[in-house]
């Protein structure tokens, strides 16, 4: 019975995810045919057409920035059974995340304290939430910024430690994390940290946040590890 509920409260959180997705990137689309229809007229002014094609082309990029904190790995068929080699896709978030890093001035600097660790779990939606928050971290980041990774066995435990030297954030924000549409940012979904809570919660994993405004976050995420 056990393994059921759990099998239901798992299906749960991908069909909510699958519906907010569906329902989020609906929005930008129907705005976009709508300006595309009005640019149809054919005695619609200049201005009002690059007005039009200013505005689709942000509605655009607001639909992709959705499909990338939901979708960036995910695989048609799900699988939460891979083995996942923690280090191996902490490295494969940095890849991925290096040339964002490297306009934003940021470095990142990785602390393994362990050989191989492995946790159970669907590949693709650890490194979503992975990569969601470090982009968090590199968004913070002002100047010169520094995102440490850090990884420990603590009894059957792994922690995994995302921190920045970023702004930081005040205690009413550090409350709202995860909450859907919670941003800061001009261009923000608010939807990264509501993905990446419900995926470490669907994977039995724990996920807490320190920040202090001016000094920076750590992120801290805990996994059970394989059974031997
Ligand atoms: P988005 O990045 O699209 O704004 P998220 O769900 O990823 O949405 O994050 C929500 C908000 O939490 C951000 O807008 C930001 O205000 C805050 N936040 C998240 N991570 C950090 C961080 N590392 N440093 C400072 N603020 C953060
Ligand atoms: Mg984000």
């Amino acid at each position: 019975i056990l393994k059921r509920v759990l099998k239901a409260e798992k299906l749960e959180v991908v069909s909510h995810l699958a519906a907010s997705i569906s329902h989020e990137v609906r929005n930008p689309l129907t705005s976009i045919k709508g300006f595309l229809q009005l640019m149809s007229d054919k005695s619609l002014s200049q201005e009002k057409r690059e007005e039009y094609v200013k505005i689709s082309l942000q509605e655009l990029d607001r639909a992709t920035q959705i499909i990338n904190d939901y979708l960036t790995f995910a695989k048609p068929v799900s699988e939460d059974t891979d083995r996942i080699n923690v280090h191996m896709e902490i490295q494969n978030c940095i890849n991925v995340l290096t040339p964002l890093a490297n306009m934003a001035n940021v470095q990142f600097r990785i602390n393994f304290l362990y050989e191989d660790i492995h946790v159970i779990g669907e590949k693709s939606k650890l490194k979503q939430c992975m990569i969601n928050t470090i982009k968090n971290g590199i968004e913070a980041c002002e100047n010169s910024g520094i995102i440490e990774i850090q990884t420990e066995i603590i009894s059957d435990q792994v922690n995994i430690k995302i921190s920045d030297n970023g702004k930081g954030m005040t205690k009413d924000q550090v409350e709202r994390l995860g909450e859907p549409y919670f941003s800061t940012k001009t261009t923000g979904t608010g939807l990264g940290m509501m993905v990446t809570c419900s995926i470490i919660k669907a994977m039995k994993g724990k996920i807490q946040f320190h920040s202090e405004v001016g000094v920076g976050t750590e992120v801290l995420m805990s996994l059970p590890t394989e059974k031997k």
